[in-house]
């Protein structure tokens, strides 16, 4: 009997991409195969994103495209916390279930289409199947936030945090790593707050009582011999302690700090995580202990009750704190947040578009002053994509998808996955360009 076919859509963030491929491996190791198409697979399984609006249309776009081409489809993901939402558009899906239900999701496949036989269950290798490409992985240390930010529904959808034992995920890292994985991402919703759930519980580690703490964790990556980046990391105070980490190269000089604003009076109706701390202060002493710490962030212009002064506060904050790199979203009501209901007045539209425009114009001048420093210096760059004496990577201050370049040429073949030195020449306002040497 040939092996079901299963066609998969990832939709969403890094951490929806981490259970896809969970998803996926267990099929993959049931037997499954995976489709490449939705027409002439068994079914469609949609892993959905419902955080904002937008994404929440590409979901229920995705699925009906799914629908019309194959007919039998399974949701899960953040929008299947949602079923109703689901049901109300598309009334003929097979079954709907919430993110990290990996257990209904195989039992919704199984009844929609059994697996073979006789599955091999060495089919698939021991370290899982990656949808990233093979020389970087993401690690996810846990799932759901104790935090109840008030634009973020995340706590609904996903519950408070679960971290994973410290094991478990040294394990999960060591494998990645045995398979050729040159670049780690550690991700999780808070990634600092890591093992406070279990009162940083101590578990065996090479025959070693290793807490499940946040510290303890970056110090035994540290030891891989890859590159170990951190994202989604507040600035609780205990932060401090991995900086000499990145100062001695145990781990990447890299932070990625969700501040979303600079106003007091804004992070307070934002509810953010650690608001109180004084972030300039503690991003200036990290500078003197890892000077070439690189901080990249997210920020959110147009959250109910932001005044023009709340605005300007946050564009000083920027020439001051010298991000490298930023993202900044228009404000955007999620359906179901408490933000909605604080009885803040909105910001207009056409306001936030100019607030963006600003943030946008203000942040490329510090992110090109900040490049233009590497120029004449020698990197290490991670080489993503190669074509011959060309190829496109990254330094250690840029994380995939969401960070700056570099474009490099060579005198030589280049491969994908290598770590070469590369003599910076030239900058933009987001990336670079080299010889490698
Ligand atoms: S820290 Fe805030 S924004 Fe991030 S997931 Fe938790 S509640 Fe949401």
């Amino acid at each position: 009997m040939p092996a079901p076919r299963v066609s998969f859509v990832s939709l969403g963030c890094p951490k929806a991409l981490v259970d896809s491929e969970r998803i996926i491996t267990r099929l993959r190791s049931e037997g499954y195969e995976i489709a490449r198409k939705h027409d002439g697979a068994d079914l469609v399984v949609v892993n959905t994103c419902g955080f904002l609006d937008s994404a929440r249309n590409e979901s229920l776009g995705a699925i009906g495209a799914a629908l019309s081409e194959n007919g039998k489809v399974i949701v899960t993901g953040c929008l299947g916390a949602e079923p109703e939402v689901i049901r109300e558009k598309h009334p003929n899906v097979l079954a709907i279930t919430g993110p990290q239900a990996y257990e209904s999701v195989m039992a919704a496949v199984h009844e929609a289409a059994p697996p073979a036989h006789d599955p091999y269950l060495d089919l698939i290798p021991p370290q899982g199947v990656r949808l990233t490409p093979r020389h970087y992985a993401y690690l996810k240390i846990s799932e759901g936030c104790n935090n109840r930010c008030s634009f973020c529904i995340i706590p609904q959808l996903r519950g408070d945090l679960v971290s994973r034992p410290l094991g478990d995920v040294l394990r999960e890292a060591e494998r990645l790593v045995m398979a050729g994985v040159k670049e780690i991402l550690v991700i999780s919703q808070d990634t600092s707050a890591y093992g406070v759930d279990l009162k940083y519980r101590a578990d065996l580690w090479q025959e070693r009582e290793v807490r499940t703490k946040f510290l303890d964790l970056t110090r035994e990556l540290g030891e891989m011999g890859v590159w170990v980046r951190l994202h989604y990391v507040y600035p609780y105070p205990h932060v401090d302690e991995v900086i000499p980490l990145m100062a001695e190269g145990k781990i990447l000089p890299y932070l990625d700090i969700p501040f979303q604003h600079a106003s007091s009076t804004v992070l307070k109706t934002m509810r953010r995580p650690a608001h109180q701390e004084k972030t300039l202060d503690r991003i200036r002493r990290w500078r003197e202990i890892c000077p070439d710490l690189a901080v990249r962030s997210t920020f959110i212009v147009g959250f109910p009750g932001e005044t023009e002064e709340d605005f300007e506060t946050l564009l000083s904050w920027l020439d001051e704190a010298r991000i490298d790199r930023a993202g900044c979203f228009k404000y955007e009501p999620v359906k179901g947040a408490r933000a909605n209901d604080l009885g803040l007045d909105p910001v207009p539209d056409e306001v936030k578009t100019l607030r963006w425009n600003r943030f946008m114009a203000r942040q490329q001048k510090i992110s090109a002053a900040q490049l233009k420093k590497k120029i004449g210096k020698r990197l290490p760059v991670i080489i993503d994509e190669a074509e011959g004496r060309v190829a496109r990577g990254r330094t250690r201050y840029d994380a995939p998808e969401i960070d700056g370049t570099v474009r490099i040429h060579a005198n030589r073949p280049l491969r994908t996955g290598d770590i070469v030195t590369v003599k910076i020449e030239g900058s933009d306002a987001y990336d670079l360009s080299g010889l490698a040497v």
